[in-house]
């Protein structure tokens, strides 16, 4: 089969900017209905080393994937399902989440970041209607997947409003002395977040992703201090839960934000992924709605194309169908994230005996607890 191209030699039918996880995934999933796609890529790379960062994906996106053919290509050690998870408050607060008690297979899986990126460019390089572009060609739609600092959305006058949360979010790989049998751990806490997922690498059955949200000055001492130190302020923040945890590489550290586009499309273009929306990492969201976008806005044009084949993919009416779609279910989560956030984030007093009851309330009410889970496992 023939590589992805290289210059735009066909008509397209649609312009992506932007090849993270979500222009990715569009053009691969546009390409397998026929759609001829142009994907625009910056042409040095944005980072530095390997993203360190392991997604915790939800069932959605992973029959996305599985649909692109990608999460199938994943070498085994790169997805690591999470079978239990247990969230702990600031004073006694517990909440916990199982895959059999929700009926579900997972409640999620962990999924190598560069494994991810690998995979999904292993597949665009045999997409048969993708062609690789170094700007903008002539489109129906300019479908935008720049991430949250993305220039074209600036370009195109869409406001993107941001409101920094003053925290970092270090992420790194960890080695824990005891296996994690498939729980994820969560402590929430003034005024940090922490985030232990179950992963299969470096150890199969003894690795962890980290995710910890701390304010800015702390984040910068811990991507500073040595491995050691580290590794101590480590075990003292999980209080030896999972065993002693090592560093297995690189630190790497992202500030944090909610933000969202005050539009999401115009006459000619759609914003998708975080582009249009970024959420605290807290929730392990960020993808997964980046990803229900896509899944989005390809069934709103593949309906509009069966149904007025007269209308090109740019139309604002057909538009309008994905922005209505996906509006709510972001805002929604976008809300509780920060809501959850920010109540944690009180300091000590009448609040902090209130959120732990809650936690500890939510675990004894089994409707709730659906809900929530059922929030979690599809955005
Ligand atoms: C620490 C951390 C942990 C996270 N954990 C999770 C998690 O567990 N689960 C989850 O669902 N989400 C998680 N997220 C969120 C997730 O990383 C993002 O939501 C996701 O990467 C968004 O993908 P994207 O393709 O929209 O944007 P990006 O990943 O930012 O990709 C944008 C791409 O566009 C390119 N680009 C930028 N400007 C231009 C331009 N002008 N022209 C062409 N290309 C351009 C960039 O080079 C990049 O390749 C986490 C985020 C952080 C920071």
């Amino acid at each position: 089969m023939a590589a992805m191209n290289t210059s735009a030699t066909r008509p397209l039918d649609v312009c992506i900017r932007g090849g993270g996880p979500v222009g990715a995934s569009l053009a691969l999933a546009l390409s397998r209905l026929g759609w001829q796609v142009g994907l625009v890529t910056p042409p040095a790379p944005t980072r530095s080393g390997p993203d360190v960062r392991t997604y915790a994906l939800n069932a959605g996106s992973a029959q996305l994937l599985r649909e692109l053919r990608v999460w199938d290509a994943l070498p085994a050690d790169a997805i690591t399902a999470v079978d239990e998870m247990q969230i702990d408050g600031d004073a006694g607060g517990h909440l916990e989440f199982s895959a059999w008690q929700q009926t579900v297979d997972a409640l999620a899986w962990i999924v190598d970041a560069a494994a991810l990126d690998a995979a999904l460019a292993e597949a665009l390089r045999y997409a048969p209607h993708v062609q690789r572009l170094e700007q903008n060609a002539p489109a129906a739609l300019l479908a935008v997947c720049e991430g949250r600092d993305s220039a074209t959305r600036e370009a195109l006058g869409a406001v993107f409003e941001r409101w920094p949360y003053g925290h970092h979010a270090v992420a790194a790989r960890l080695v824990a002395d005891a296996p994690h049998h498939g729980i994820a751990r969560q402590w929430f806490r003034s005024p940090d977040i922490l985030a232990l997922l179950p992963f299969d690498r470096p150890q199969i059955g003894h690795s962890y992703g980290l995710v910890w949200s701390l304010p800015e000055a702390r984040a910068a001492e811990l991507m500073a201090c040595t491995p050691a130190d580290f590794e101590a302020a480590l075990d003292e923040a999980s209080g030896g839960a999972a065993g002693t945890l090592r560093l297995s590489g690189e630190r790497a550290g992202w500030p944090l934000m909610l933000a969202r586009a005050q539009r999401w499309i115009g006459p000619g273009w759609a914003l998708l992924g975080d582009a249009a929306h970024a959420v605290h990492p807290l929730s392990g969201q960020g993808l997964n709605l980046g990803l229900a976008d896509v899944r989005c806005l390809v069934r709103v044009l593949h309906d509009a194309r069966r149904t007025s084949p007269w209308r090109s993919a740019g139309d604002e009416r057909t538009l309008r169908r994905y922005a209505r779609e996906r509006l709510a279910p972001t805002r929604m989560m976008g809300t509780l994230t920060d809501g959850l956030l920010q109540l944690f984030a009180a300091p000590p007093g009448p609040l902090k005996d209130l959120r732990n009851h809650g936690l500890t309330l939510v675990d004894r009410l089994s409707p709730v607890k659906r809900w929530l889970a059922a929030r979690a496992l599809d955005t």
